[in-house]
C-alpha cells in the first residue's frame, strides 16, 4: 500500500474536482459544496449525466491485466507437463527423435487446450460481476433514487446506511456512522465518523467527517456529499486491485490433482517396470523398451483432467448466475451439490417481501385496512403519524417508485391512506435523532420535533420487544390509560391471533418529551414509558414457486429449517402454507435458544422434527450453523444483515440476498441470490449436483482408456515377443491426444440424470473418484475395450496367415498385414472409446431414459474423433508418420459394432445394478 494512507496531511492533499479545480475535502462544508457546484439537495439528473460524461464512471481500472503470457507458460511448466518434458528428454537422449517430437506435440496440444479452457473459466467468473451491480441511494432532482454505483459523480448527495459498502469518497453532511475501514487502513476496529466531528491537521484518512470508497458502514445512517469517484478516490490511488483475485483450488480439484499424481506415479513405475520385463522376458532391445516405457507414461498421465474440471465448474457457475444465483467461488458449486440442510429466513425468501398492512388494532377496536373508507379517529391518526415519522422509506411519485424497507413502505402507504402525508417532512415533524432498527433489538425509534416546537419519541417494533416498554395506551379521546395486566394479556392474545394468520405484527408507540426535560441520549432512555398507539398487522404473501421448491427439497433428502426474526406463529403459518412443515413444528424462540445447552441443541437438530427458530438473533444463526457443521452436515444458510456476516461465513454455503441484503452480507456470502428467492437455492443445489455428477462422468471416461492402452504392450511383453506389438507408440500418442478432450468436455454438459433430486445428498466425506468408479472404468469397460481392440488386431493378422512368432517387420511378407492389424487396434481403441462415452453418460439409469442423442455436443465430439481416425487411417502423409495402413471394408465392418458392444455391456450392468438395489428412478430428464 502507498504511504498516502497514513501520512497525507490536510491542506497538502487535495482532490481534483470535476471542474478541474483542486479542492480540499476538509474545508467548510458550504465551501466544499460550492467548490463541487452542488447543494445539500444534491444534483439534478441532467447535471449528474453531464458530469458522468466528463469524469467517467465510478470504477476502478485494474492494472496488470495482461497476465496471459504467464498463464500460458504455466501450462507448459506444471508438474505433469514437466513429467512429459522428462519423457521427451529421455526419448531424445536415446535418439528416438520422432517420439520426442510427438511428445512435444502432445504437450503443446494439451497446453493449448488447457489454456483455452482456463481462459474461458476465468471469463465466466469475471462476467459474474455484471449480475451483481452495486447500488447506491442518492438525491437526484430533489428525490431519493437508487443508482448503479458506477453512475456516482462528484457533487452527488449520498445516503449511507447500515450494511452499505461506501463506493466513493464523501464528506458527511449529517448523521453519524460506524465505519469498518480495514480494507483501506488495515485497522480492524470500526471507527466512528460523523458530520459534526471536524478535525484539523490530521491525515486525510483519519479525518472524522470523511468516508472513503472501499469501506463499509456497520452501523448508523448518514448523508454525505461525494467529492471523489473512480480512480480519483483514495482506493483508486492506492490501486490495491492491481492484482486480480487469486482463485483458490476447490476441494474437488484438490482431490483430483492428488489422484492425477497418483496415476502419474503408477505410470512411471509401470514404465520403469516395463523396461526389464520387455528386455528380459520379450528379448526386446533396451532402446525399444525405453520407447514403450515412454509411450505408457505419456498415455496414462491424465494431464487434461484438471482444466476440464475447472471449465465444468465455471460453466456451472455461469448457468447458476443466469438462474439468479451468483456464486463467488467455483468450489461452491460442488458444496451446493452436497448440501443437506438449508437454513432459510422467511421474509423475502419464502415470501415476496411485498408487505401490505391489512389490520390495525387500537384501543378503539380493530380496523380492516383493506376496505377503503374515510376514517376520523384520533388514535388512528396518531398511529399513522408515528408510523410516518419513525420511518426511513420514501414512497416516490408513482407506483413502484418507493424506496426503503418493505415494512416501512407498507406503513407509509397505510398512513397515506389514513390521510397522513406520506413523508415526515411534509408531515411537519423534523427528525432530531434516530435510534435505528436492528434485528437484535427488533425495534426502532426517532426523536422528532413538531411544527409547534413539541418534541416526541416515535417508536415501532416487534410487540414482544416494544410492549414491555409501554406503560400506557392511548384511548379513543387521545388520553393515556395505564396498561393493566389484563390489557397486556388481551394484547398478547391479539398478537397471537394475527400471527397465526401468517401476518407480521408490529406495535407502534410514542412519548411526549417535556420542554424542560433533557432529550434522551440513548435508545434506552428514549424507548421507555411509551404510550401504545396500536398494533399493525401486514400481509406478505408466500412466493408461489416456493411450494414446488420445498417439495423438491424433501424428495432430495434436504432438510429446511426456518430461522427468522419474526414471530413464531407467523413463521409457522407461512411454513405451513409453503409446505415446509407437514406436522406441528417445534418452534424455538431466541430466548429459549439462549437458555439451551450445546447438547440439547445438538439433540434438537439431530431429531426429525420440523424446526422453526423464531425471534432469533444473528448470534443464534451462528450457533445453529456451528452446531450443524459440527454434526457433519453441509449447511446452506441465508442472511441479509450486517450481523449475519459471521454466520454466512461459517455456513458451508452462505447465501445473501442480492436485492434486500446489505453489501456486508453479500461480501461475506458464497452465493448471492439476485432474486432473493428460495426456489433459486434449490435450482442451485440441483445444478451443483448435476455438475458434480458430470465431473464424475468424464473422470470415469478419461480413466477408462487406461486398460486398453496398456493391454497391447502387456500382450507383446508377456508373449515374450511371439506376438508383435499390437500398437505403436506413435499410434498410442495419436489416440491419446485426438480422443480425450472433446468428448470429456461434452460430458461436462450432460443434462441431469432422472432421479437426480430423488437421491439423498452425497456425504461430505465422499471422494469424487470412488472405488466402484475405478472398478467400472478399469476392470469392466476398460477390459471390454481391450478385448475388442485385441480381437480386431488378431482378426487381421490371423486372416493374413500369421502364426505366433512369425516375423512382421519391414520387408517381411506379413508387414503390410501387420500395419493393417495395428491400425485395427487403433480403430478398436477409438470405437471402444465412443462406446465408453455413451456408457459414461449415465451412472445408474438407462441411456434411453435420458435420450440417446440428447447431448449434441457429444455427437460433435465423436464426429470429430471419427474424422481424425479416418485421416490417420487413410491419408498417406499421416500413414507415413504413424505407420498405419488403409483398412478394407470388412475390417471396418468388424469394428463397427464395438461402440454398441461396450455401451450395451454397461447398459446390462446398470440394469443389473438397478435390479439389485431395488428402485429405479423414473421420470423424464429434467430441464437443467
Ligand atoms: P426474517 O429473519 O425471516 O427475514 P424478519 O424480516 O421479520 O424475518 P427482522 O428483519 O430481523 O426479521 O425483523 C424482526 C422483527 O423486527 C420483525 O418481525 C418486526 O416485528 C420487527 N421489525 C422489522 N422491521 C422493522 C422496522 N423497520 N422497524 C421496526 N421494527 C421492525
Amino acid at each position: 500500500m502507498s504511504d498516502d494512507i497514513g501520512n497525507g496531511a490536510v491542506g497538502v492533499e487535495s482532490v481534483e474536482a470535476e471542474s478541474g479545480v483542486r479542492l480540499d475535502p476538509t474545508e467548510q462544508v458550504d465551501l466544499l459544496l460550492r467548490d463541487l457546484r452542488s447543494a445539500r439537495s444534491g444534483l439534478t439528473a441532467r447535471e449528474a449525466r453531464r458530469r458522468l460524461e466528463h469524469v467517467g464512471p465510478n470504477q476502478l481500472h485494474r492494472r496488470g491485466r495482461r497476465q496471459w503470457p504467464r498463464e500460458l507458460i504455466r501450462q507448459f511448466t506444471h508438474p505433469l507437463a514437466l513429467l512429459l518434458w522428462a519423457a521427451t528428454g529421455l526419448a531424445w537422449a536415446v535418439g528416438i527423435v520422432p517420439i520426442a517430437i510427438a511428445i512435444v506435440v502432445v504437450i503443446v496440444i494439451n497446453a493449448a487446450f488447457a489454456f483455452v479452457q482456463e481462459q474461458q473459466a476465468e471469463k465466466a467468473v469475471e462476467a459474474l460481476a455484471a449480475y451483481l451491480p452495486m447500488r447506491a441511494s442518492v438525491l437526484r432532482d430533489g428525490s431519493v433514487c437508487d443508482v448503479d454505483v458506477a453512475q456516482l459523480v462528484p457533487g452527488d448527495v449520498l445516503f449511507i446506511s447500515e450494511g452499505d459498502r461506501i463506493s466513493a469518497d464523501a464528506r458527511l453532511l449529517d448523521g453519524g456512522i460506524e465505519v469498518d475501514a480495514s480494507a483501506l487502513t488495515g485497522e480492524s476496529m470500526p471507527v466512528f465518523r460523523a458530520a459534526d466531528l471536524v478535525d484539523h491537521q490530521v491525515p486525510l484518512l483519519h479525518a472524522r467527517d470523511l468516508v472513503f470508497s472501499g469501506t463499509v458502514c456497520t452501523e448508523g445512517e448518514a448523508r454525505a456529499v461525494v467529492f471523489a469517484t473512480g480512480m480519483q478516490t483514495e482506493l483508486g490511488r492506492i490501486a490495491a486491485l492491481s492484482e486480480r483475485v487469486e482463485r483458490e483450488e476447490s476441494p474437488l480439484e484438490h482431490q483430483v490433482r492428488r489422484v492425477a499424481w497418483l496415476i502419474a506415479l503408477v505410470s512411471v513405475l509401470l514404465g520403469v517396470a516395463f523396461i526389464p520385463l520387455a528386455t528380459l522376458a520379450a528379448g526386446l532391445s533396451f532402446l525399444n523398451a525405453v520407447v514403450f516405457a515412454v509411450g505408457l507414461l505419456v498415455g496414462n498421465v491424465p494431464e487434461g483432467l484438471l482444466p476440464v474440471i475447472t471449465l465444468a465448474l465455471a460453466i456451472g457457475v455461469r448457468e447458476l448466475a443466469r438462474r439468479g444465483a451468483v456464486v463467488k467461488r467455483l468450489s461452491a458449486v460442488e458444496t451446493l451439490g452436497a448440501t443437506d440442510v438449508i437454513c432459510t429466513d422467511k421474509t423475502g425468501t419464502l415470501t415476496e417481501n411485498r408487505m401490505r398492512c391489512t389490520v390495525a388494532a387500537t384501543s378503539t377496536g380493530i380496523v380492516d385496512l383493506t376496505i377503503e373508507q374515510p376514517r376520523s379517529d384520533t388514535t388512528l391518526t396518531r398511529l399513522a403519524i408515528a408510523m410516518t415519522a419513525c420511518n426511513n422509506a420514501h414512497l416516490g411519485s408513482g407506483e413502484g417508485d418507493a424506496v426503503g424497507d418493505p415494512t416501512e413502505i407498507a406503513m407509509l402507504a397505510t398512513a397515506a391512506a389514513l390521510g397522513v402525508p406520506g413523508d415526515s417532512e411534509a408531515l411537519g415533524w423534523r427528525r432530531l435523532r434516530q435510534f435505528h432498527f436492528d434485528s437484535a433489538r427488533k425495534r426502532m425509534s426517532t426523536l422528532d420535533q413538531g411544527s409547534g416546537g413539541c418534541v416526541r419519541v416515535h417508536a415501532k417494533g416487534a410487540p414482544e420487544s416494544l410492549l414491555p416498554r409501554c406503560s400506557s395506551e392511548l384511548d379513543a379521546d387521545g388520553a393515556r390509560q395505564p396498561l393493566t395486566a389484563a390489557r397486556r394479556h388481551a394484547l398478547a392474545d391479539q398478537v397471537d391471533s394475527l400471527a397465526r394468520r401468517g401476518l407480521r405484527v408490529l406495535a407502534v408507540a410514542e412519548r411526549g418529551i417535556d420542554d424542560s426535560a433533557t432529550p434522551p441520549q440513548s435508545s434506552d432512555q428514549a424507548e421507555r414509558e411509551l404510550t401504545l398507539l396500536g398494533l399493525v398487522a401486514m400481509l406478505d404473501p408466500p412466493r408461489p414457486e416456493v411450494v414446488a421448491a420445498v417439495t423438491a427439497c424433501h424428495t432430495a433428502g434436504i432438510r429446511v429449517i426456518i430461522i427468522t426474526g419474526d414471530h413464531g406463529l407467523t413463521a409457522a403459518a407461512v411454513a405451513a402454507q409453503v409446505g415446509i412443515t407437514r406436522t406441528e413444528p417445534t418452534v424455538v424462540t431466541g430466548s429459549q435458544l439462549d437458555r439451551m445447552s450445546e447438547d440439547d441443541l445438538d439433540a434438537l437438530l439431530d431429531g426429525d422434527d420440523d424446526l422453526i427458530f423464531a425471534r432469533s438473533s444473528p448470534e443464534a444463526k451462528l450457533r445453529i450453523a456451528d452446531a450443524l457443521r459440527e454434526t457433519g452436515h453441509v449447511v446452506a444458510m441465508t442472511g441479509d444483515g450486517v450481523n449475519d456476516a459471521p454466520a454466512l461465513r461459517r455456513a458451508d454455503v452462505g447465501i445473501a440476498m442480492g436485492r434486500s441484503g446489505t453489501d456486508v452480507a453479500r461480501e461475506a456470502s458464497t452465493m448471492v441470490l439476485t432474486d432473493d428467492n428460495f426456489a433459486t437455492i434449490i435450482a442451485a443445489v440441483r445444478a451443483g449436483r448435476r455438475v458434480y455428477d458430470n465431473i464424475r462422468k468424464f473422470i470415469f471416461y478419461i480413466f477408462a482408456h487406461a486398460t486398453p492402452e496398456i493391454t497391447p504392450f502387456m500382450v507383446f511383453a508377456l508373449s515374450g515377443g511371439a506376438i508383435p506389438l499390437p500398437l505403436t507408440v506413435l499410434q498410442l500418442l495419436a489416440f491419446d491426444v485426438g480422443t480425450e478432450t472433446l468428448p470429456a468436455l461434452a460430458l461436462g454438459r450432460e443434462p441431469s440424470e432422472p432421479g437426480l433430486m430423488r437421491k439423498p445428498p452425497r456425504s461430505r466425506a465422499e471422494s469424487v473418484i470412488s472405488g466402484p468408479m475405478l472398478l467400472r472404468a478399469w476392470l469392466f469397460v476398460g477390459v471390454i475395450c481391450a478385448v475388442l481392440a485385441m480381437a480386431g488386431f488378431f482378426y487381421v493378422l490371423v486372416r493374413a496367415g500369421w502364426q505366433p512368432g512369425e516375423p512382421t517387420g519391414p520387408g517381411e511378407p506379413l508387414h503390410h498385414a501387420y500395419q493393417q492389424a495395428t491400425t485395427m487396434t487403433f480403430l478398436g481403441l477409438v470405437a471402444g472409446q465412443i462406446g465408453t462415452a455413451f456408457a459414461a453418460r449415465t451412472e445408474r439409469v438407462s441411456l434411453r431414459s435420458i435420450g440417446v442423442l440428447s447431448n449434441p455436443l457429444l455427437l460433435w465430439g465423436i464426429a470429430f474423433e471419427l474424422a481424425l481416425a479416418a485421416a490417420i487411417i487413410y491419408l498417406p502423409p499421416l500413414q507415413a508418420v504413424l505407420s498405419t495402413a488403409a483398412l478394407t471394408p470388412d475390417m471396418l465392418a468388424f469394428a463397427a459394432p464395438y461402440p454398441v458392444i461396450v455401451w450395451g455391456a454397461d447398459e446390462i450392468r446398470r440394469w443389473a445394478l438397478r435390479r439389485h438395489t431395488g428402485h429405479e428412478p423414473m421420470g423424464a430428464p429434467s430441464a437443467d
